[in-house]
């Protein structure tokens, strides 16, 4: 793969009402890579993932200058839908799976029209890695455990085709078995598909021991990055994020 491929975030700077939020962040996931992106409360996580998703401006957020580039393609001038059929796909902070609706018809809405011919295809694929969502299809969706719904949210974005998975704050709730079965199945769809993954995450030392890279963002730049291995033995970054411990 050269530099074109992938994702590439470079000097980024994105302003709600003026008052900036990211001073000129670059980041960048190659094919297969997963890289998480950290930091405290009001870092810029969020915002990132915003700009990625080109829906900033539902948060009356701008993109004042920087480039956003996937497959040497410019992001910047696409749509939220037209992201998301390049292969950029995201999963939501909290979820936000439709709990009114069945396991079953969270999946078959987020497959694109194009694709509606493969629906059962790519939903027995999704299922294949999380089986315990096998037995739910006909439950609604508000009736599963805080990590069903997550499972559900992933296979949601999965059917979307992606080759990146923005995925926002996987752990919050719930139990760490949890979420140590829901990163060892992303493992194996990463093994299979080569799709790389954008973890955002409050957990430091799970952000970490997952990714290959990562980023640490304090007021909107970007105080540490390195290899997370390099990272998880850093005595300053285990003194400021990992509790050090
Ligand atoms: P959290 O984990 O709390 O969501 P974060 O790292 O995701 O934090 P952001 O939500 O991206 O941080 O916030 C970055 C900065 O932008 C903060 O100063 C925040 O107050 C500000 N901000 C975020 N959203 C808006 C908004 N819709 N309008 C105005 N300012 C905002």
């Amino acid at each position: 793969s050269t530099d074109d491929d992938g994702l590439t975030v470079t000097d980024l700077v994105v302003e709600y009402s003026g008052a900036r939020a990211l001073d000129g962040i670059s980041l960048r996931v190659a094919p297969g890579q997963r890289v998480a992106l950290m930091g405290p409360n009001g870092a810029g996580k969020s915002t990132t993932i915003r700009a990625l998703s080109r829906v900033l401006d539902l948060y009356r957020g701008r993109a004042v200058s920087g480039t956003i580039r996937f497959d040497g393609r410019n992001v910047g001038a696409m749509s939220p839908q037209e992201v998301v059929r390049a292969g950029i796909a995201h999963v939501p902070e909290g979820r936000k799976i439709f709990s009114e609706l069945t396991v079953r018809e969270n999946l078959k809405v987020a497959v694109p029209r194009a694709a509606r011919g493969s629906a059962g295809d790519r939903i027995e694929q999704a299922l294949s890695l999380f089986p315990a969502l096998r037995g739910r299809l006909d439950m609604q969706g508000g009736w599963l455990s805080g990590g069903e719904q997550q499972m559900l949210a992933i296979c949601r974005a999965l059917m979307t085709g992606p080759r990146v998975l923005m995925i926002d704050e996987l752990s919050l709730g719930l139990a760490p078995k949890v979420v140590y079965w829901i990163v060892e199945q992303l493992e194996v769809l990463r093994r299979d598909t080569h799709v790389g993954v954008l973890l955002v995450e409050q957990n430091a030392r799970l952000a970490l021991k997952f990714s290959d890279y990562a980023y640490v963002l304090e007021n909107g730049r970007i105080a540490y990055s390195g290899d997370s291995d390099a990272l998880l033995h850093d005595p300053e970054v285990e003194s400021r994020y990992l509790g050090g411990g």
